[in-house]
């Protein structure tokens, strides 16, 4: 695999523009970069951190300075990374106290400090509460850069607090063009791209074999429960087995899929029991943010009991 080119293809507009704020000084403190997941805003954010700590000027980190070394070996010391403890769980405020900290405290290299807050929309209620204040008054040369894959899951009030930066997703022929020069082997980038829902670095995870059997087995028991020919409940604990994040998202896909051919074939709004669906996910991960001894078989449960009744609804 090559290694990944930032900005991506479909970054350029958003790159250009942060690097001439910063080469006219005004770089806001705060910049909520907002899109679906999948796409590079992660590693857009984590270029942009070294661009801002760089000590020399330019479209792009020099890689050889002290800041940009330190930075690529993980260790940079003005450089923080917000993340929930495991992937799907809550951000709570502790991260945020020790992120206000970090905001007080004096830079240790004497330049710019950056946090990196990942993904948003995890801080719980009292965490985005303590973010606030960090927010409004992030002290000179700090950048905050928050991730949200779903912005509108996040309060209005760090919403207000942040320059909104978006990354739609990128079209169908730039992915495409992108993830076969990433996967030149590969002769099923349109397969993957497809279960990826369009999103090109999420294709490019699924090139893992594992992880694409994993998604390729989830709309196997979507089609089955869809279809009749397996219950919700015999289909829960094989689902519940499969790596959380794949799964949940393959089910979102789907719903997608789903909604459009709805608009596409008939011209019609997708039914209720479709958003009643995308409810519930919303609701799961919830859940599994906040609780550790949730059962994923009863979760599962409810989703394919939610998507039985979406895909009864027509559409697809
Ligand atoms: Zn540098």
């Amino acid at each position: 695999m090559a290694a990944e080119r930032i900005p991506l293809p479909w970054q350029g507009s958003q790159w250009a523009g942060l690097v001439a704020l910063a080469d006219s000084g005004r770089l806001p403190h705060a910049l909520l970069l907002a899109g679906p997941s999948g796409t590079g805003k992660t590693a857009f954010a984590a270029r942009l951190a070294e661009l801002v700590l760089c000590a020399e000027s330019g479209a792009q980190p020099c890689g050889t300075c002290r800041h940009c070394r330190l930075a690529a070996a993980g260790s940079h010391p003005d450089l923080m990374n917000v993340r929930p403890e495991e992937p799907g769980k809550a951000i709570l405020i502790d991260a945020v106290r020790t992120l206000r900290d970090f905001c007080t405290a004096r830079p240790h290299q004497g330049g710019w400090r950056v946090a990196l807050i990942e993904p948003a929309e995890a801080l719980t209620h009292s965490a985005a509460n303590a973010l606030l204040k960090t927010l409004e008054e992030p002290g000179t040369q700090t950048l905050l850069l928050m991730i949200a894959h779903q912005p509108g899951h996040l309060p209005a009030t760090i919403r207000s607090r942040c320059r909104l930066l978006r990354f739609p997703e990128p079209d169908r022929q730039t992915a495409l063009t992108w993830l076969r020069e990433q996967l030149p082997e590969r002769q099923d980038v349109e397969q993957l791209l497809h279960h990826a829902g369009g999103r090109p670095l999420r294709a490019l995870a699924l090139s893992d074999t594992r992880r694409s059997e994993q998604v390729v087995r989830l709309r196997e028991l979507a089609e089955a429960v869809a279809a009749g020919s397996m219950a919700p409940a015999d289909a829960a604990p094989e689902a519940a087995g499969l790596e959380w994040e794949l799964a949940t998202d393959a089910l979102a896909i789907l719903l997608r899929e789903h909604a459009g051919s709805a608009l596409a074939e008939r011209g019609g709004v997708p039914q209720l029991a479709v958003f009643r669906c995308f409810d519930e996910l919303v609701r799961a991960h919830r859940e599994r943010a906040a609780n550790t001894n949730l059962s994923a078989d009863l979760v599962w449960d409810r989703l394919w009991l939610a998507w039985r009744r979406a895909a009864a609804a027509g559409g697809g």
